[in-house]
């Protein structure tokens, strides 16, 4: 592990109905690691990200964040929730909002920036993602990769302890999904604590610490991706990795 631990899922348990969605998961994602989840469709892995910061109720086990066990409801889960940024497949912009009010609703919101300082920080945010230009389009007049080039910046906006991304970039054409992975790269690589759903192996291979392996909403394999990929341990593992290697 990079650091101490970040988030910290113990024996966590979710059900929908009588589907049991999240059997006995225990994670630990330290400060500055960056962990890969992959697994079949419907292993649980969008919930496992939605319960890391509540957007899920979970029935047993804890999660903590930083040391802080996630409450249940209140102002202090809202705050928490600001410390874990999401990036979502479908980018989820403000259509009606430009690109630099996008970035600036939550700061302004949430964490009361003041309006000057909070559009300084997003112009920043779109250099470094590559996007200074386009401040004051609308989310229609970017591409896919840039509109989520402008999700990750609005996430980074709440300067969160940690990021979580859904497949963040299963609905882009191929040319785009690069720039957006190149994107995440850099920020690895400047120590953001990150939890990457994702079907691209090569970000896995080449980015993160571990690669947890889910199936049937268990955690069956938890390595790292050289040993994960040179020699999975499960039945499951090697089925899934000869379906999409
Ligand atoms: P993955 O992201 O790995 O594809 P999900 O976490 O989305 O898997 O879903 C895991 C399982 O939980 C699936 O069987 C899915 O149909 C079910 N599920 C997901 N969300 C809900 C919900 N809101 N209500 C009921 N079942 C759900
Ligand atoms: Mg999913």
């Amino acid at each position: 592990m990079a650091g101490d631990a970040l988030i910290e899922m113990r024996r966590v348990n979710k059900y929908y109905g009588k589907l049991h969605v999240l059997q006995d998961i225990d994670l630990t994602v330290g400060r500055g690691e960056v962990v890969v989840v992959i697994g079949p469709s419907g292993s649980g892995k969008s919930t496992l990200c939605r319960t890391i910061n509540r957007l899920e109720p979970i029935h047993s086990g804890t999660i903590t964040l930083d040391g802080h066990p996630l409450p249940e409801e209140g102002r202090e889960l809202a705050r928490l929730r600001a410390d874990v940024g999401m990036v979502f497949q479908s980018f989820n912009l403000f259509a009606h909002k430009t690109v630099l009010a996008n970035i600036t609703l939550a700061p302004l919101k949430v964490r009361r920036s003041g309006k000057e300082a909070a559009e300084r920080r997003a112009r920043e945010l779109l250099d470094r993602v590559g996007l200074a230009s386009q401040a004051d389009k609308y989310p229609a007049q970017l591409s896919g990769g840039q509109q989520q080039r402008v999700a990750i910046a609005r996430a980074l906006a709440m300067e969160p302890k940690a990021l979580l991304f859904d497949e963040p970039t299963s609905a882009l054409d191929p040319e785009m999904i690069n720039e957006v992975l190149e994107v995440m790269r850099q920020l690895a690589q400047e120590g953001m604590t990150m939890v990457v759903v994702t079907h691209e192996m090569g970000f896995a291979r080449s980015a993160a610490n571990r690669v947890v392996f889910m199936a049937d909403g268990a955690i069956v394999e938890d390595r790292t991706p050289e040993e994960f990929f040179t020699h999975p341990e499960s039945d499951r593992a090697k089925d899934f990795l000869s379906k999409i290697l």
